[in-house]
């Protein structure tokens, strides 16, 4: 945290605006159990990488996630595991189950945990 915080409220805006988007929960939700491919989200939600990827740039920009890359995938992690909380607590308020699964493995899906890649002999 950098020192004391004058704009409270607008700092809470920044993390609720971010929330507040069907897609970027369901994101949120697939990054619950670790870090997931942006091809993984894609095979998940059924959505283009264009759209994923606008997406997950305004979770990055509100500092919720951040990426990394391995070769040819980029990787999305949450850092503030402390949204789960607040996921969790729109939940409670609509009468949801509080629990998610894990994300489903899918053969189709080409990202490493779903397709893990296969030694090539020369
Ligand atoms: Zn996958």
């Amino acid at each position: 945290m950098r020192g004391v915080q004058h704009n409270e409220p607008e700092q809470l805006a920044t993390i609720f605006k971010a929330l507040a988007h069907p897609v970027r929960i369901a994101i949120l939700d697939l990054l619950r159990y670790g870090e997931e491919c942006v091809c993984h989200m894609e095979a998940t939600l059924g959505k283009r990488q264009a759209y994923i990827s606008q997406q997950l740039a305004i979770l990055r920009a509100a500092q919720i996630i951040t990426d990394r890359r391995d070769g040819m995938n980029i990787f999305y992690r949450v850092v503030r595991p402390e949204i789960y909380a607040l996921l969790d607590a729109a939940r409670a308020v609509n009468s949801l189950p509080m629990s998610v699964p894990p994300p489903i493995r899918r053969e189709s899906c080409p990202c490493p945990k779903c397709t893990p890649v296969v030694a090539v002999a020369d």
